[in-house]
């Protein structure tokens, strides 16, 4: 991006944030961590604190990720990951189980028979589709202020027999401001009371212009109660995947963003990651936020084994030290050395950062006095 806070300059280069805003300050300009640097001023000061500018696409800007962009021709078609949003009771969580059953892999595979924040569907026309199964703006705001964007579309659900509510608006707010495209999905549409055209009258108001009003916002009518509209809405984020061109470079080392983790007590520490780019293997050394670990195994939702994740392909991963916050990028390191280095630094940075915050805010004598 051409603009970039001091913070998120500091974490880049592994320097800390108080440094830069000391040399600014030799330089006759007063920022604090939170400010925003222009392009200009960003490259002179990862130069006079002897770094080398890299250049990265803004793709891979918006994922977090510090290494460089992978060349175009490395990158192949990818599945789309998929969001579900919308107001309480609208029946988020209803359409994610419906969605669920439209996997054709199910039958031959075992159906999904564990809940590990995120599942992947092959449809009929052999198209396979993401579902983050973590409905809940919250998940959401997570990873987007991580900087760690993981969602393709989102999937706005309004029931039409309640119309556009609160947080409905909050969620085209988190798509907009994601810039991630929505799809309407009008749910309860077997329900007598049912208004479908109030719900996309009521969206114009929000500037959300359906197809049908001459928008490009696809919508379509669904139960997912009684399983009505299921194939024309995985068929409308086919659609819309085509039109994004999703892509990644499958042949590299894996990095990708933590959907969910806990702490088993038999298994230990569990993450479920997402991945983005490259491919992750078991063996593979990883950290993931402050946390690092070998993975000593790779789960699907099945409950099975796997020997490897692709892009867009979500799974749980045994063997890190901890739990790291969802949301959280996760990348493979070349050796346990480095990994526990760049794990030493971030608990540093941590520890720096809930200092400032006991010592009510990050005033810029504070971070001086460091
Ligand atoms: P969430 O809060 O958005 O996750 O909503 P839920 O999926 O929990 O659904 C809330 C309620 O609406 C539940 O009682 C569901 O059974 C019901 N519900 C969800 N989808 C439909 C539908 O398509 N038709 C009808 N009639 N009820 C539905
Ligand atoms: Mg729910």
């Amino acid at each position: 991006p051409e603009r970039i806070t001091v913070q998120e300059l500091a974490n880049r280069m592994a320097e800390r944030a108080a440094d830069i805003v000391k040399f600014l300050m030799q330089q006759g300009q007063m920022v604090r961590a939170n400010d925003v640097l222009d392009a200009d001023d960003a490259e002179l000061i990862v130069e006079e604190f002897g770094h080398t500018v890299k250049r990265v696409s803004e793709a891979d800007v918006e994922t977090g990720f510090i290494s460089e962009a992978d060349p175009e021709e490395s990158k192949k078609p990818r599945a789309p990951v998929v969001a579900v949003m919308g107001h309480v009771d609208h029946g988020k969580t209803s359409l994610l189980d419906a969605l669920r059953e439209t996997d054709v892999a199910a039958g031959e595979a075992g159906g999904i028979t564990q809940h590990i924040g995120a599942y992947q569907v092959q449809l009929k026309s052999g198209d396979k589709i993401t579902f983050l199964d973590t409905p809940g703006h919250a998940a959401f705001s997570a990873m987007r202020s991580r900087g760690a964007q993981a969602t393709d579309i989102v999937i706005l659900v309004v029931a039409a027999d309640d119309g556009v509510m609160p947080q409905t608006i909050e969620a085209i707010n988190h798509a907009r401001a994601a810039k991630v495209p929505m799809i309407v999905a009008v749910n309860k549409i077997d329900k007598p009371d049912a208004k479908p055209e109030k719900v996309l009258q009521d969206l114009l108001q929000h500037e959300v212009v359906v197809e049908s009003m001459g928008g490009d916002v696809q919508t379509v009518n669904v139960s997912a109660l009684k399983r009505l509209g299921l194939e024309e809405l995985t068929e409308a984020i086919t659609l819309q995947a085509e039109v994004l061109e999703l892509k990644a470079n499958p042949d590299r080392s894996a990095e990708g963003v933590v959907i969910e983790s806990q702490i088993d007590k038999g298994r230990g520490p569990v993450a479920t990651v997402l991945v983005k780019r490259g491919t992750l293997k078991r063996g593979d050394i990883v950290v993931a936020g402050a946390q690092w670990g070998k993975v000593r195994a790779l789960v699907n939702e099945r409950g099975q084994q796997m020997a490897e994740a692709g892009p867009s392909l979500p799974a749980e991963i045994l063997g890190l030290d901890g739990a790291p916050e969802p949301g959280e990028v996760f990348a493979v390191v070349e050796n346990e050395s480095r990994a526990r280095e760049i794990v030493a630094y971030r608990q540093r940075q941590l520890r720096e950062r809930s200092a400032l915050v006991t010592g009510g805010g990050a005033s810029l004598e504070q971070m001086m006095a460091k």
